[in-house]
């Protein structure tokens, strides 16, 4: 470092400047001045038609700009590098022949940084040169910090939507069941509480409709595990195909069984449901002979509806449903059984229906 410096960072600054001026002498002078100063660069521009192009070029750090040249005018040339991105930046020392308050007022005015007047004290000279070109280097370096923020931050959004978006594809993942593609039991259990509360808050009624394929240890002794495997995959299908309204589920609810929610749904509906499932299933004419009800693979169905009166909790649904199914099952398998939970939940009537 030399001459008035005193900063002690440990790059070496390197100051880079451009004389515009069209007097050969006056740049002469210029550079003796600065000679001897290691950290400034100097670089002598004599036709002001190049000088955006130089200042560029060099990567200047701060333009000395003479007013008075031929064939441009200086202060016009003071508005170009203004409108330039290359050089918008880019300090200016206008060199003045005379001390004019006007020149200068309207060097200053046209976006001159500084003003000095030829040959300018080498002293001042240089620690004007320092001066602006530190500044012009510090927010040069700002500029370019924000703008790594900014690309981190639009990086970091960008990584967040992706997360989301991962989230949202896990979330979707976990509630389905991989087999059948349905939904699992997880989102069963959750459903059927969220709608147990949604019926209790507006008094409506809620079903529950519980499907169980019927002698199917028997279809994948017959036909094999993978048959069996497949035979779910299709009654899955069928039965989820039945409902129609969004906040109807149905979901596998273990193994060969299936439990569709129902919300807003009286018996008399859910009974409807359940005989198209029936039918649906019917109709995939899926080749069963060692079931002791029929040729074809069947169903049980059990089928429960209550009103939510505060007493009680989803469970006593599942557990009337369940017995709904049970009851099926012991009446011959092939069929509908209901019940209608008003009070706590009793055994499932003779209400019978065979498909
Ligand atoms: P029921 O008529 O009384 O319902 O008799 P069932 O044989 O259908 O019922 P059980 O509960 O005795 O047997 C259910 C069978 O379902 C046993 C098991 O091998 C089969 N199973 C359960 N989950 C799967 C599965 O993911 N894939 C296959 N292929 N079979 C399954
Ligand atoms: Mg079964
Ligand atoms: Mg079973």
């Amino acid at each position: 470092m030399t001459g008035s410096d005193t900063r002690t960072d440990s790059i070496p600054e390197r100051f880079v400047v451009l004389l515009v001026d069209d007097q050969a002498m006056v740049a002469e002078g210029v550079r003796r001045e600065l000679e001897s100063e290691s950290d400034i660069e100097f670089h002598y521009c004599p036709d002001p038609r190049e000088a955006l192009d130089r200042a560029a070029e060099i990567e200047a750090t701060v333009i000395l700009q003479d007013l008075v040249m031929p064939d441009v005018d200086g202060l016009m040339l003071l508005r170009f590098y203004r409108a330039n991105p290359a050089t918008r930046d880019i300090p200016v020392i206008v060199l003045s022949s005379k001390e004019d308050p006007v020149t200068k007022s309207e060097a200053f005015s046209q976006g001159a940084n500084d003003y000095l007047v030829k040959l300018p004290d080498r002293i001042e000279l240089i620690a004007r040169i320092r001066a602006h070109s530190r500044s012009y280097m510090a927010q040069k370096e700002r500029d370019a910090a924000y703008q790594a923020l900014r690309e981190m931050q639009a990086q970091l959004e960008r990584s967040n939507e992706q997360l989301e978006k991962s989230n949202r594809e896990l979330q979707r993942l976990s509630s389905l069941d991989g087999l059948t593609g349905i939904a699992n039991r997880r989102q069963f259990d959750k459903a059927l509480e969220r709608e147990w509360q949604r019926a209790l808050r507006n008094c409506t009624e809620v079903a529950l409709v519980m499907v169980d394929i019927d002698y199917f240890k028997r279809y994948n002794d017959t036909y094999g595990h993978q048959a069996g495997d497949d035979c779910l995959r299709a009654v899955a299908h069928a039965l989820d195909h039945v409902v129609y309204r969004p906040s109807d589920l149905v979901a596998r609810y273990g193994g060969e069984e299936f439990g569709v929610i129902l919300p807003d749904t009286d018996l008399a509906g859910a009974r409807q449901v359940a005989e198209k499932m029936a039918e649906a299933v019917k109709r995939l004419e899926l080749e069963h002979r060692n079931s002791r009800v029929a040729d074809r693979v069947t169903l049980s169905i059990g089928i429960a509806c209550a009103a939510p009166r505060g007493q009680g909790e989803a469970e006593l649904l599942l557990s009337a449903a369940d017995q709904a199914l049970y009851a099926a099952k012991h009446n011959g398998r092939n069929r509908i059984e209901a019940v209608h939970l008003a009070e706590p939940a009793p055994m499932p009537a003779a209400e019978t229906s065979t498909s």
